[in-house]
């Protein structure tokens, strides 16, 4: 997989390259991060990129010329490929654990604008967008960081990129569900005990316990999940329960 980001600001990246997941999965060569910066591509000879909107309105937009350069030489290296354009803007769909698993199984490659200022001008994104995608209800300065949580959840699904594949299925959301809670050593720890269930040996009850935890968090929590979720007759009795403690 291949993600090629389009920003003003490269060095913004460079922690996450080079630490953790991310720096391995480059390392092994499983994913490629290619660093665009716009401001190479202005024409400008103060090496602007942005400018007032037309109508009015607070703050700049960024500009067309250095995005349309900056998009074509892009687009001259993704040649052949499946390729997605994605511009992260808080007007887009929120991204979401299903979105990030479909973009790793449909695309080679994605082309990521991170805008900055009030945005960008409509007729870069009427050229060259596919989609937008946003990563909440809020607004950040810059693309960047969006741009960095859509390729860390993305990545994740990129065959071997985690050493153990089934955790993205067990995490929360892998089946419409929040992760139940977990406990490591020591069993005890100033007072505080792990759940009688899990050091029984009984892979059944744990089992049992993990998914019935699962489902009472989710209901407490993110009970709009749970539309999506498949649950049985006595699941759905355990989420009136939830409902009833209010
Ligand atoms: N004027 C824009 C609006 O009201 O929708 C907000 C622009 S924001 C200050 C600057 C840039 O940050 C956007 O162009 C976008 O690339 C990025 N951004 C901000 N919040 C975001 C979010 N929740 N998801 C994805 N990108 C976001």
């Amino acid at each position: 997989m291949t993600f090629n980001c389009l920003t003003i600001f490269p060095e913004m990246f460079t922690s996450f390259t080079g630490t953790s997941l991310c720096a391995k999965a480059i390392e092994k060569g499983l994913i490629t991060i290619h660093l665009y910066d716009i401001r190479d591509y202005t024409k400008d000879k103060h090496k602007r990129v942005d400018d007032y909107p037309f109508g009015g309105g607070a703050g700049m937009l960024m500009t067309p010329q250095p995005l349309f350069d900056c998009f074509d030489a892009v687009q001259k290296n993704t040649k052949g490929k499946k390729v997605r354009t994605i511009y992260l803007s808080p007007g887009g769909t929120v991204l979401t654990q299903g979105k990030a698993n479909h973009l790793q199984e449909q695309y080679e490659v994605l082309n990521l604008l991170c805008g900055h200022y009030e945005g960008v001008d409509q007729r870069v994104l009427d050229t060259y967008i596919d989609e937008e995608l946003s990563i909440g209800d809020y607004v950040l300065t810059g693309g960047e960081l969006p741009a960095m949580v859509l390729m860390d959840c993305v990545m994740r699904y990129v065959p071997e990129v985690l050493s153990n594949e089934d955790s993205t299925k067990s995490e929360s959301f892998g089946d419409g569900l929040l992760e139940y809670p977990q406990y490591t050593r020591p069993q005890e720890y100033n007072g505080l005990t792990v759940p009688e269930v899990l050091v029984s040996g009984h892979h059944k009850n744990i089992e049992n316990w993990q998914r019935e935890q699962s489902i009472v968090k989710t209901a407490r929590v993110r009970p709009d999940l749970l539309d999506n979720a498949q649950l049985t007759e006595d699941e759905k009795m355990l989420i009136c329960d939830v409902k009833s403690e209010k």
